[in-house]
């Protein structure tokens, strides 16, 4: 079956020789904003989808699992967590699920480009539906930045829901930016990074967290879950922990789809593959 270029549209994963094409009816929006191309379709299988720089981002079907999966592990493993930082995420999905917890006093959500969230909210207004929370705190400027400016020790919990490690999101991969979220969590905080697909990125996952652990995170832990238009439809999330993981962690009860207490402890198993480093 030869894909028309006017009804498809294909991600192409060049270095692992794969891509991934989803059927559209309809191109809803498209812009160069000051930091990156943005595009939403209208797809005929998967809802609508969000590009930024040719790379999906979130499709209405699928996105949930990924926005759950990097909230609800990190926060219950938290002791209380009450104040959280989002580096990244202007989609706001990770927002509404943080505030799904009812503990939580303050979430400060901090993406650089504010067209991100503005598009979030014309064609993905449910995962904006708690943007209104007096909780939610909502700034637009680069996340490096602000976290090297953080007061130490502010947050409970930082979440990096970033793009790729490529442009202006590199530096949310690096020592000194792991560092500067190390200084600004409390005595009991932990950072929860986005860390792309075991399958495909083995070595990135790797070199994160041993970028994680040279700063002083003492424990660290990854988390696998599927995320079918990511690319191998297989991806991760890696906790560092500031001062040890807990033995226990802490069950909610709160609306979900895919997390649950069994999730929780499963996603945590390490394949046989990544526990050797080749
Ligand atoms: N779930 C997606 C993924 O795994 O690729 C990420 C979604 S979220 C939309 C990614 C966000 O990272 C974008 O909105 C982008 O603007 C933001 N971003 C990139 N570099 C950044 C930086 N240096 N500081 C803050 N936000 C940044």
């Amino acid at each position: 079956m030869k894909l028309n270029a006017d009804k498809w549209f294909t991600e192409v994963y060049s270095d692992d020789g794969c891509a991934l094409s989803l059927e559209f009816s309809e191109k809803l929006h498209e812009e160069q904003t000051g930091w990156q191309k943005l595009e939403i379709y209208q797809t005929t299988g998967f809802g609508r989808l969000m590009l930024l720089d040719g790379c999906i981002m979130l499709t209405d079907r699928d996105n949930f699992i990924y926005h759950e999966m990097m909230t609800h592990p990190v926060l219950c493993s938290h002791p209380d967590p009450k104040r959280v930082l989002i580096i990244g995420g202007g989609d706001c999905g990770c927002l509404r699920e943080v505030l799904k917890h009812k503990g939580i006093k303050h979430v400060h959500q901090v993406d650089l480009d504010e067209r991100v969230t503005w598009a979030s909210e014309k064609y993905f207004p449910d995962l904006c539906e708690s943007n209104n929370d007096e909780r939610a705190i909502f700034s637009f400027t680069d996340g490096v930045a602000f976290v090297e400016q953080a007061e130490a020790g502010s947050y409970d919990v930082i979440i990096v829901d970033s793009v790729d490690p490529v442009g202006q999101a590199a530096r949310l991969y690096s020592e000194d930016f792991y560092r500067a979220c190390f200084n600004a969590l409390s005595e009991k905080g932990i950072m929860i990074a986005q860390s792309e697909s075991p399958l495909f990125h083995k070595s990135l996952i790797e070199s994160m967290q041993s970028r994680m652990a040279g700063v002083g995170y003492n424990d660290i832990s990854s988390l696998f879950f599927p995320q079918c238009t990511y690319p191998s439809g297989w991806w991760s999330a890696s906790m560092a922990f500031k001062d040890g993981k807990p033995s226990e962690f802490r069950k909610v009860d709160i609306e979900t789809k895919y997390y649950n207490n069994d999730i929780h402890q499963a996603a945590q198993a390490v394949p046989q593959f990544m526990r050797n480093s080749d």
